[in-house]
């Protein structure tokens, strides 16, 4: 990897910032900043967010100083550096970040609170956590499970936030084995062993796709995917741990040119072997909340043998194995061409900050200015995120209403809602929270639901409590009403 004497400046500085510190494994320390530097390389982020890397711990472990790191760098190394340094640290609202950490399953979200949401931080704190899972052999067991539970809840979705694919099975791999050796060691078997079984069976149903492919002109790359142990593991546990009900143990994966030539495949396959019922999913025209796109297909051969196939574009599979990095790296020119084009369908809405990011970096690498607040990037546009009196962060989709929060905390504390205080101040029930509000309902034992609460609900879950609870109590309910905004697909809306 090239480097600018700006890097190397930041590699001399931290090396000498650092030096007589070890790590646990023994090795001088200057070992970890280096490597989080080359994994940030490796994804492909501007020098700033790289020289950030290499300095990423010395404003804590040494003496060496944000001042001294703003005047040698500018302010956005040192912005960046002290983002990672808090993190964790931050409070928001009434309590202390780390308190909330062993409690939720929407740690990340509170991780995104606190970094004030510029995405780069995250990424070094990503490519930081990366490495330390990587040697994690050298703590002890102790430390070994409290690091390895806390990136299985926080970083591994952070990744898949970032639509990193290959990085969330690293993180959820190395987490895994470390919190459960035995059930890792055993599904690991198994896996070979099912693979094992099928290897014949699976080369000859390839051979048959290859052939078909090959005959139409059609060009192609075929790979095959094993299930991740982590994710079989999870699979395992919904099928009551039958693992002849999974059937993408191993997945055939095609990955083809543009996606007229997807469904194209996805017909020569349904013609040559017999599609399972419900297993045909078109992640193409709807795609995953994380972006991810694709058409799935489980089919059975002649030999009896279950398969998964896996359709996609280049750039869909680039997408989903380094989402992120792809932007920088694939086929930039053309991306942005789409866009302007207004061809922008193969980007996901949800994905567009990506492209921001994208485009700020570029500017950055040739020198031109940037609005600093564009890098500000909002990874959760689409939600808010509320307390409750105690300081709880709810996050809820962006136009809830006091019902919807309330629906949130406890069905029955959203069937006896009879108003609510929001900031101290009572306000209707059709009244839109803002991020940040201080949320108080108030709750009525003789209170029932009514009808008229659909109009005063705006996310899926509370809708769909609130209409089980009508429904109950008014046994010939039926709604007038469609379905709520939200739970219309936004991705597919065409931009005009
Ligand atoms: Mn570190």
């Amino acid at each position: 990897m090239k480097q600018s004497p700006k890097l190397k400046q930041a590699i001399d500085i931290a090396t000498k910032a650092h030096e007589g510190q070890l790590r646990k494994t023994g090795e001088p320390y200057i070992i970890h900043p280096l490597a989080v530097m080359k994994i940030l390389q490796e994804w492909g982020m501007d020098e700033d967010t790289v020289i950030a890397g290499v300095l990423h711990d010395t404003v804590e472990d040494t003496e060496l100083t944000l001042k001294e790191i703003e005047d040698t760098f500018g302010k956005d190394v040192a912005f960046l550096v002290n983002g990672v340094t808090k993190l964790g640290k931050a409070r928001k609202g009434m309590r202390d970040l780390d308190d909330y950490l062993p409690e939720t399953s929407s740690n990340l979200l509170k991780l995104l609170i606190a970094t004030g949401q510029d995405v780069r931080v995250l990424i070094i704190k990503l490519a930081d956590r990366l490495h330390n899972l990587r040697t994690l052999s050298a703590m002890p067991p102790q430390k070994q499970q409290k690091i390895a539970r806390e990136s299985l809840e926080v970083f591994a979705p952070l990744a898949d936030r970032l639509q990193m694919g290959h990085v969330r099975v690293e993180i959820e791999e190395t987490s895994f084995y470390y919190l459960d050796r035995l059930r890792y060691d055993f599904l690991k078997n198994l896996t070979a062993e099912r693979l094992k079984a099928a290897d014949s069976k699976l080369k000859s149903a390839q051979k048959a796709v290859e052939d078909a492919l090959k005959k139409e002109g059609i060009k192609y790359e075929c790979d095959g995917r094993i299930k991740s142990i982590y994710s079989l593991h999870k699979k395992l546990a919904k099928y009551n741990q039958d693992i002849n009900r999974i059937y993408d143990l191993i997945a055939l994966r095609f990955i083809v040119e543009d996606v007229t030539t997807c469904y194209l495949v996805l017909g020569i396959i349904h013609s040559l072997f017999k599609p399972m019922d419900g297993r045909i999913k078109d992640y193409i025209a709807t795609p995953k909340s994380n972006g991810y796109q694709s058409l799935h297909t489980t089919v059975i051969t002649p030999e009896h043998q279950v398969v998964e196939f896996q359709i996609r574009t280049k750039e869909m599979h680039n997408f989903a194995e380094r989402g992120l990095a792809a932007t920088f790296f694939y086929n930039e020119q053309k991306l942005t061409k789409d866009y302007a084009e207004g061809k922008a369908s193969k980007l996901p809405t949800n994905l567009l900050w990506i492209r921001e990011l994208q485009e700020a970096a570029a500017k950055l690498s040739s020198g031109q200015e940037v609005d600093t607040k564009k890098l500000k990037l909002n990874l959760f546009a689409d939600k808010i995120f509320v307390y409750t009196p105690r300081g709880d962060i709810i996050d809820l989709p962006k136009g809830s209403m006091p019902l919807d929060f309330a629906y949130r905390l406890h069905s029955d504390i959203g069937a006896s809602c009879t108003g609510a205080i929001v900031n101290g101040k009572m306000v209707s029930l059709n009244t839109k929270l803002n991020q940040g509000d201080i949320v108080e309902i108030i709750t009525t034992k003789n209170q029932k639901p009514n009808p008229g609460w659909l109009d005063k609900v705006f996310s899926k879950h509370a809708r769909h409590k609130l209409l089980a609870q009508l429904n109950s109590i008014f046994p010939n309910f039926s709604p007038h009403k469609k379905e709520s905004p939200q739970s219309q697909d936004t991705s597919k809306k065409k931009k005009s």
